[in-house]
């Protein structure tokens, strides 16, 4: 069967990387959680003193970069890559409320989007993957055959990510994760090197108030609506 790129691009804490990763888990795909890798280079920016409050020494970034050595690997244990920074694996660190309130700085800056958007286009090259970020459909693969864009209420995330939260052994108020889902939004949305934005050939879901099962149903559909018209036309 042709193999084919699956762009899901979406707000924060929508469950983009839950949905992604079920479905490429149905269809034997890879998955590949571009988020993690800008969460990888924020936690990088903490641990060298790199921010001072919410300052980043972005000369010294810029020439660190390329030695930001980042990887996934994926985890047998729980179906997703874990991210790796200099081979350590580091998928709690880049989960705490710390990276989490200082990513979407770091993702604003455009050397860090061209070296990270570089290796995700090297990773999808052979097709056959689940890509889940915010400039999936219209930067990395715009020539991508299915894209999802997907949107919940700022609500709706926010209490979605403290029970996430509170399952990992971190507690953090409704209050706090509504802010940092809420600034999260602004700055991706309205930076200047590639906002999150809906591509225009994009399939729109609001999952505010779909279970996760509905969810993976309607995604499949999606991608084997795609698949037969792909099949029908070669
Ligand atoms: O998806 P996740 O919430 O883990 O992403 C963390 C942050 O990384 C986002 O808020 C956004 O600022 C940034 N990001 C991005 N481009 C992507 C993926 C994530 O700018 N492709």
């Amino acid at each position: 069967m042709k193999k084919i790129i699956i762009a899901v691009d979406g707000y924060s804490s929508c469950g983009k990387s839950t949905m992604a990763k079920d479905l490429a888990k149905e269809i034997g795909y890879v998955y590949i959680d571009t988020g993690a890798m800008y969460r990888t280079v924020t936690l990088y920016c903490i641990q060298n003193g790199l921010f001072q409050g919410n300052e980043i020494d972005v000369s010294r970034l810029e020439k660190e970069m390329d030695k930001i050595d980042i990887s996934l690997r994926f985890n047998p244990l729980t179906g997703r890559p874990d991210a790796y920074l200099k081979g350590v694996n580091v998928e709690k660190e880049i989960r705490s409320m710390e990276v989490a309130n200082k990513v979407s700085l770091v993702s604003t800056l455009g050397f860090v989007r061209k070296a990270l958007v570089a290796k995700q286009q090297k990773m999808g090259k052979a097709k056959g993957i689940v890509m889940d970020g915010r400039d999936i459909g219209t930067v990395v693969f715009p020539e991508a055959e299915l894209k999802i864009f997907v949107t919940a209420s700022p609500e709706i995330r926010a209490m979605r990510r403290v029970k996430e939260l509170d399952t990992k052994g971190e507690s953090a108020s409704f209050e706090e994760v509504l802010e940092n889902v809420k600034t999260r939004d602004q700055i991706d949305t309205t930076r200047k090197e590639s906002p999150l934005r809906q591509a225009d050939d994009a399939v729109v879901l609001d999952n505010s108030y779909l279970t996760i099962e509905e969810q993976k149903q309607w995604l499949l559909e999606q991608y084997h609506k795609v698949i037969s018209k792909l099949d029908y036309e070669s």
